[in-house]
């Protein structure tokens, strides 16, 4: 039988675990205050980051807002989250990308403390996850393991394949489920014989980037299918996987919208609540 994941659901579940604790901290005289950056009015990234003060609002904490202009220097920039570190009150600090092409973005993600770091961008971030040990884990593939645990779906001695590598999602991606113990996969564009080495897969986790690319002819009857991809179409969103010609061949899907998709905000509250232990470490 096939069942569909629903993200929204989930996703509301742990904002309101968020809440709880946010309102046990607040009692206990802490405000979690998420800090988040724009540079430049990227319609895309506005929309972005309403979404993520809305979220703030909905679990009770507080986010303060930088919205710089486009010509922003880098300095100016690097200064702010300097500013921003050492103030003791900001427990997340959140630059949202693409910044304009003018700023290098790995010097600005290198800026901000591994503390405070609740994309779980930061180099120290991306190692603690490499070789266990505690820190930020990035938003989206931390949401999926929240999916998959939570559909009840067992995850340890599965077979794992993950299409994409890139920093935010197939890397961590591949990390955390091999945390999980499952046997994983990385592909890529260069992979050969994609469709076969897809197929092995009792998980498969598709961040590639292009619409409706991934059919039946890469998924073995009863996988479990986790579409990361986000595509603004006409007639409305869709993922990497064409929803309708793989979802009668597995036993669990993610739907785009409503799959994924809200989980990326959800894990964000979640990395900010936590901070809060790690800043009082
Ligand atoms: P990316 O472009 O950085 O990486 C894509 C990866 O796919 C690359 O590693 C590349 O090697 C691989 N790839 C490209 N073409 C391929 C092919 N033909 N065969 C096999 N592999 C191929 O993308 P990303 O940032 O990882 O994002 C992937 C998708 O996920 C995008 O649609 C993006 O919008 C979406 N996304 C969604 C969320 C969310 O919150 N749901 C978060 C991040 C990204």
């Amino acid at each position: 039988m096939m069942n569909i994941i629903d993200g929204k659901a989930i996703s509301k579940q742990i904002k309101d675990e968020v809440k709880e604790k946010v309102a046990a901290l607040k009692a206990q005289g802490v405000t979690v205050t998420l800090a988040v950056v724009q540079v430049g009015n990227d319609p895309a990234s506005s929309v972005y980051v309403n979404n993520k003060k809305k979220a703030c609002a909905y679990t009770g904490m507080e986010s303060e807002s930088f919205e710089l202009p486009e010509e922003t220097t880098q300095e100016e920039l690097l200064s702010l989250i300097e500013e921003l570190n050492n103030r003791k009150e900001i427990n997340g600090i959140l630059v949202q990308l693409p910044l304009p092409e003018h700023i290098d973005e790995n010097a600005v993600i290198r800026a901000i403390s591994p503390k405070k770091d609740v994309d779980g961008f930061h180099p120290q971030s991306v190692g603690a996850l490499c070789i266990g040990q505690p820190g930020f884990v990035s938003c989206t593939p931390a949401g999926i393991i929240e999916l998959l645990k939570r559909s009840g779906i067992e995850i340890a001695g599965k077979e794992c394949v993950i299409i994409g590598r890139s920093n935010i999602v197939g890397k961590p991606m591949a990390l955390l489920m091999l945390r999980e113990n499952a046997t994983v996969t990385i592909t890529h564009s260069k992979t050969k014989d994609l469709k076969d080495v897809c197929k092995r897969a009792d998980i498969l986790i598709v961040a590639i980037g292009k619409p409706q690319m991934i059919t039946e002819e890469y998924v073995k009857e009863g996988a479990v299918v986790i579409d990361v991809g986000i595509h603004r179409r006409e007639e409305g969103l869709c993922g990497d996987v064409d929803f309708e010609r793989v979802s009668g061949h597995c036993s669990y899907i993610t739907p785009v919208p409503g799959g994924v998709g809200p989980m990326t905000i959800a894990m964000l509250m979640h990395n900010c609540v936590e901070s809060v232990a790690l800043q009082t470490e």
